[in-house]
């Protein structure tokens, strides 16, 4: 029995994973686009005597969330860890979309690769498909134990420890949220407008991007997602004086790589003004942006920034400029040692620990 448990965020500027680790050995995976996760996985879990997969929760389908899901499944399986709870994006409460996963693939395929909804870089919809079709052979093989989408308030986990509680619930999405997203996919099937008009706008997936609120003794952590400010106002209504709030922070991952449309100060000031916030970057939409970092400094004591492989000058450059207003030289520093892998450690008292590997 431990009395800290340790958040691993990866990322390298075209995708990331965060990895949890709790109470001996127990480990929770939040998406899958970090190129060398597995790689460092495998000699994690082999460092360790019995550890388990609680869950695997996979906050929406954009490629930078999506990318190496398959492989990590493949993984499991063969070196035989079973994953207790497999956690999605709640499609299977839109009746077409949950047919299109479950049933008559080959059939809908047409739909499917016409969908601006069903984005992935990687060759593209067939390989969302595949994936589906992955998840529901591993359900069957009894390597997945459960499967389900989740919603506001769901919760992953809940457990004492040493007289205090664990719990990790989901903060994002709201009904309302995916309803919307229902609409929307429901629009594009009826072919209410062009498909190519939707298609360049397959940045709604974030729109049903999931959130999560750890609680471990005195802390809060959040966990954005990519949730953007419409659904995170939408989350703080029903939130407000729940069992489920999230406030006073000790760690946050910025929602959506730090950019503006996922911030709005609001919500920021209900978050504390004293926790810590990592970034992972998007170099596609050139994410963070120095707006979106200088206004995480308003609110956060330190900023960690993880390295973007592709584009680590621009975003140096973007720090330089904003060196003003960067609170202290420390914030620089942190950000010239980063790395693609930083490890928080955060104990019951409420310290933090951090250390770029
Ligand atoms: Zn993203």
């Amino acid at each position: 029995m431990t009395s800290s448990f340790d958040i691993h965020i990866f990322g390298d500027g075209a995708g990331e994973t965060i990895l949890i680790e709790f109470e001996n050995e127990k480990l929770g995976i939040v998406d899958f686009g970090y190129k060398h996760f597995l790689s460092w996985f495998d000699k994690f879990l082999k460092s360790k005597s019995s550890p388990t997969i609680e869950f695997l929760l996979w906050t929406h389908p954009h490629d930078d969330h999506t990318r190496y899901l398959s492989d990590l499944l493949i993984y499991l399986k063969n070196n035989n860890y079973t994953i207790k709870n497999f956690f999605r994006f709640p499609f299977n409460k839109f009746k077409k979309l949950s047919e299109l996963l479950d049933i008559g693939l080959e059939q809908k395929y047409e739909i499917i690769v016409n969908s601006p909804f069903i984005y992935t870089e990687k060759a593209k919809p067939k390989y969302l498909l595949d994936l589906c079709n992955q998840i529901s052979e591993l359900k069957k093989d009894g390597i997945i134990l459960n499967s389900e989408g989740i919603k506001f308030s769901t919760e992953l986990y809940r457990k004492d420890l040493l007289q205090k509680e664990l719990s990790i619930h989901c903060i994002a999405p709201t009904e309302q949220e995916i309803d919307k997203y229902i609409d929307l996919f429901q629009s594009f099937l009826e072919k209410r407008f062009p498909a190519s008009e939707l298609y360049l706008d397959s940045g709604k997936h974030n729109i049903i991007s999931t959130a999560i609120c750890i609680k471990f003794g005195e802390n809060n952590i959040i966990l954005g997602g990519d949730v953007e400010n419409q659904a995170w106002s939408n989350a703080m209504n029903i939130e407000r004086g729940q069992e489920y709030t999230c406030c006073n922070l000790a760690l946050l991952k910025a929602p959506h790589h730090g950019s503006e449309t996922a911030y709005s100060k609001e919500n920021w000031n209900n978050w504390g003004q004293d926790f810590h916030t990592a970034v992972t970057t998007y170099n596609k939409s050139g994410l963070p942006k120095s707006q979106g970092i200088q206004n995480i400094l308003n609110h956060t004591k330190k900023i960690y920034i993880l390295k973007d492989l592709h584009n680590n000058l621009l975003l140096g450059e973007k720090l330089r400029l904003m060196s003003g207003k960067l609170k202290s030289q420390e914030d620089i520093t942190t950000y010239s040692k980063a790395t693609n892998h930083i490890k928080f450690s955060i104990s019951l008292n409420g310290d933090i620990e951090q250390e770029w590997l």
